[in-house]
């Protein structure tokens, strides 16, 4: 492990700023940071002045002709040298993600990778932005495209993830030649800073990489400055609307995305043991907090929804739910006591709807973490597409099961739900599977896999309202989003030719 980069971030009990390469003492307003699983404040986030924002933009801005003209080469080996970092303070960062966030260490170890292969991917610059080429587009003329980089972009992510989705953005951005402000999420900012001081570490020059911590006064204040061209984020659709709205008026490129309600579709052919088990890490991994977390399982006939209710309720009474230092646990606490009173607010209401109530996590008690923000699985039957604990996302360990009587029905289900970020069918049918991946209205879908996730080679987003925007994070989305394409034509005519004036459209004859 890398001693300096744990000092420097364990000197302070408030986590700041990092801006140019150091600390910014903008310390006025603080908030407290709370382990999940005790409900004691570990330390303080200072949040950010439009003053401090600024700053940042200035050091961005600043930083940004040398960065731009650096070789794609040279930024590649930055790359490869903070991937070398990264996985050697691993063991730092996720335990700062668990102490914060609450979610089980293991599961924490699983989305630091996740981030770091999209590291991987930026380490390819010299071939994702070696642009397009013609010789002899026309008559001695040559024609390429170019991919520049936009200036000065802003992320502002969600508590979920707090180093995967923030690595989502900035390595593919800072690859693409562009400098970078992260706003982390102020519910588990620790991560972040360690993520900006090995960037440092590797090589990054001062001010291509920048932290504010902060809320929504620094939110606006990335919003509304003009120095900042785009902006990418990730949260929940009320916020990512306002977002895109916002940041396009203000003439900004921006791509936000949103949140979720992840359906899996259970075919009455489908391995039901099988399935059972994928949708149980699905839905109650990370405490259900997960943008890509199955929510609702829309089972195709009454005997197939008997089957997969049955053995939900069985597995559901074997999860091991405590603190998420220790990796025996499957599942640990909800992030804040307000997401737990939210969440529990949530079954009561479900049982007011009328949807069977089968699996109650309410009572749940943790032998000495009485305060930690725990809640055991819950599960619903008999959940219909009127109720609201269907409608809305609850982002929480809370599955709804709902009974359609054909593959068309559920796939009308999913179709007509407000967001369409994942979803997933279990079958043994490759005929009703294709069908599927062919037709629902969603961005990410999964043939008997949970969590269709993308890999870093691909890219990330929802349809509906899950996204706001045209492209999707990271993969080969990203080049496109953190660059703005340039098409030069060429010609150099052979001497002493004389030429006359062409008035009619040039074509390539
Ligand atoms: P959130 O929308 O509350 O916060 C996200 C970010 O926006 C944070 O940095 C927060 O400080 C900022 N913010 C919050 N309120 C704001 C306001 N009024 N004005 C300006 N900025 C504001 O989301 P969250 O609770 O941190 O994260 C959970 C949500 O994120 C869920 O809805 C989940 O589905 C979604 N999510 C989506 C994806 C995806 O890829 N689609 C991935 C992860 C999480």
């Amino acid at each position: 492990m890398n001693t300096q980069i744990s000092a420097v971030a364990d000197q302070h009990d408030i986590v700041g700023h990092y801006i140019n390469g150091a600390d910014v003492p903008d310390r006025e307003r603080l908030l407290p940071v709370s382990n999940p699983a005790t409900g004691e404040d570990v330390r303080q986030v200072a949040m950010a002045s439009t003053k401090t924002v600024g700053e940042a933009v200035a050091a961005a801005q600043a930083a940004f002709p040398a960065w731009r003209d650096t070789p794609p080469v040279k930024r590649a080996q930055i790359m490869f040298r903070y991937k070398q970092l990264l996985e050697q303070n691993a063991d730092a960062i996720v335990a700062r993600i668990t102490e914060e966030h609450g979610k089980v260490l293991n599961d924490a170890m699983g989305e630091f990778g996740r981030g770091v292969e999209v590291v991987e991917y930026a380490c390819g610059a010299p071939e994702l932005l070696k642009g397009e080429h013609s010789k002899n587009a026309g008559p001695a003329i040559d024609s390429w495209s170019e991919f520049q980089p936009l200036g000065v972009v802003a992320g502002i992510t969600p508590f979920n993830f707090p180093a995967m989705v923030p690595m989502w953005m900035y390595p593919m951005a800072i690859v693409c030649g562009n400098t970078f402000i992260l706003k982390p999420s102020e519910k588990d900012p620790g991560a972040a800073i360690f993520l900006a001081q090995l960037f440092s570490e590797a090589g990054l020059p001062d001010g291509v990489f920048n932290v504010v911590n902060g809320d929504k006064e620094a939110v606006d204040a990335l919003l509304h400055d003009q120095r900042v061209v785009a902006l990418s984020f990730v949260g929940s659709t009320p916020i990512a609307e306002y977002i895109y709205q916002t940041g396009t008026a203000n003439g900004k490129r921006v791509q936000a995305l949103g949140g979720a309600k992840n359906h899996a579709v259970v075919m009455p052919d489908a391995d039901i043991d099988n399935a059972v088990s994928a949708i149980m890490g699905a839905a109650y991994g990370s405490c259900g907090e997960r943008c890509m977390a199955i929510s609702a399982v829309v089972c195709v006939g009454n005997d197939t929804a008997n089957d997969v209710v049955g053995k939900l309720q069985a597995q559901i009474g074997d999860l091991k739910i405590g603190d998420g230092t220790d990796n025996a646990n499957d599942m640990g606490p909800l992030v804040t006591a307000e997401q737990l009173q939210k969440v529990r607010s949530y079954v009561d209401l479900g049982i007011e709807e009328g949807a069977e109530l089968v699996a109650d996590g309410r009572g749940l008690q943790v032998a000495g973490r009485e305060n930690g923000y725990f809640l055991g699985a819950c599960l619903f039957d008999q959940v219909k597409p009127s109720m609201r604990i269907y409608n809305e996302e609850i982002f929480g360990p809370v599955l709804c099961v709902l009974r359609a009587g054909s593959q068309e029905e559920a796939m009308q289900l999913i179709d007509a739900h407000e967001f369409g970020n994942g979803t997933c069918i279990f079958t043994r049918d490759g005929e009703a599977a294709r069908y599927f991946t062919d037709n629902i209205k969603v961005g990410m879908v999964g043939v008997n896999v949970a969590l269709p996730v993308p890999v870093s080679a691909h890219s990330f987003g929802g349809w509906k309202r899950s996204l706001f925007g045209d492209l999707y994070a990271y993969g080969p989305d990203s080049v496109r989003f953190y660059t703005r394409r340039k098409t030069i034509t060429q010609r150099w005519p052979s001497g002493g030719v004389r030429e006359t004036a062409q008035f009619s459209f040039p074509s390539s004859s």
